[in-house]
């Protein structure tokens, strides 16, 4: 790996007064090139511009794919990583599904480590924030003819991540668009995944919703996911969430979230939930929570789910009685280094280059 060090650091502890997500990056990124079936030699340099001519073939067809994760420091001063190989995974998974080439571990995993080492002054210790990973891969061939690219680039980059409040969102049931289709892209962390849902869910902001619940394309009858986030629903005291598949994203939340829930005891159900259970579970008073779940805001509780012309509103719950709430904290307590890991899930970054 070759590392070229900024010459002056742009940090300031200012960056972590930030309030919006995903515009203070830090001072370096890290690059690796694929071109004639082989990636080259990572090189970690200062963030800034990269060129490209307008015939970059991601611009045209979109083979581009991405990841989100995140580092945590603890009050020690440890740097964490979490669960990177599910990332690392999925990253590849998502590659194969647009037909790009697999990523390897030691520019993905070891890639990840040398860059948060580096920039490891730009991973906030207060409680709740964190230093916000984004790898990305996409397409560069200097051609615009329809087909698979045989360049690509593959970027790592870090932004600070700040303490979400739990803003009161509300989410509308998909009742004619779609974000992913069978035998589509949607378990794949692709780009136009995203793309495809911002029309819909500008239709919904129009009606006072915040985001989307997608429901399957064909019936729109089950409830898939919640935005950009895998989502799960309390009817009762049973906390239910759908399978994934093919149209589903595997979240690394989701699956962590799941195995917390059921160390606490509670009633965990992952299979397929419809739109009238829980319109009925709202009916009969037995509609408790519906939150997303995913990296960036690890959970929002919804205030109200917009069904048809109806607005569901939900209870307003304490943090001690919402398993959404009570899940978040157990997961960033993990997460930061403050309580046991019992999963093994925190993988520490050792402090081996010099900033
Ligand atoms: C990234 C993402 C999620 C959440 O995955 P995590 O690994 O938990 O961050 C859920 N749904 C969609 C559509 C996503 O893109």
């Amino acid at each position: 790996m070759i590392i070229e060090k900024i010459k002056e650091s742009r940090f300031t502890p200012d960056v972590f007064n930030i309030e919006t997500f995903g515009t203070a990056f830090s001072d370096h990124m890290l690059l690796s090139w694929y071109k004639d079936g082989k990636w080259s030699e990572p090189i970690i340099k200062p963030y800034g511009k990269l060129e490209f001519t307008p015939a970059i073939s991601v611009a045209h067809y979109g083979q581009g794919i991405f990841e989100g994760m995140k580092a945590y420091k603890s009050a020690e001063g440890e740097v964490f990583l979490f669960r990177p190989e599910k990332n690392f995974e999925r990253m590849n998974k998502s590659a194969e599904r647009l037909d790009m080439p697999h990523i390897t571990e030691d520019i993905f995993i070891d890639g990840l480590k040398a860059l948060v080492d580096l920039d490891r002054q730009w991973v906030p210790d207060t409680y709740g924030m964190s230093l916000y990973l984004r790898p990305v891969m996409f397409a560069t061939e200097e051609a615009i003819t329809a087909r698979s690219a045989n360049e690509y680039l593959f970027v790592i980059l870090t932004a600070v991540a700040p303490n979400y409040y739990n803003k009161p969102l509300s989410v509308k049931i998909a009742d004619r668009y779609s974000r992913a289709a069978n035998g589509g892209v949607g378990f794949a962390k692709a780009a136009g995944n995203y793309a495809g849902s911002f029309y819909p869910t500008h239709l919904a902001r129009e009606e006072g919703y915040d985001q989307i619940v997608w429901t399957d394309d064909a019936t729109h009858t089950f409830i898939e996911e919640a935005g950009t986030m895998n989502v799960m629903v309390r009817i009762g005291d049973k906390l239910i969430t759908a399978p994934t598949s093919e149209r589903i994203l595997n979240g690394v939340t989701r699956d962590s979230m799941l195995q917390l829930a059921e160390a606490q005891g509670w009633d965990v159900e992952v299979r397929k939930i419809t739109v009238d259970e829980v319109y009925n579970a709202h009916k009969n008073g037995n509609l408790k929570e519906v939150f997303g779940v995913g990296t960036a805001v690890v959970v929002n509780n919804y205030v109200a789910v917009g069904y048809g012309d109806e607005r569901l509103e939900l209870p307003t719950l304490s943090p001690e009685e919402s398993y959404g709430q009570i899940l978040k904290k157990k997961l960033v307590d993990i997460q930061m280094g403050i309580s046991e890991d019992p999963y093994g899930w925190r993988v520490k970054v050792e402090n081996l280059v010099e900033a």
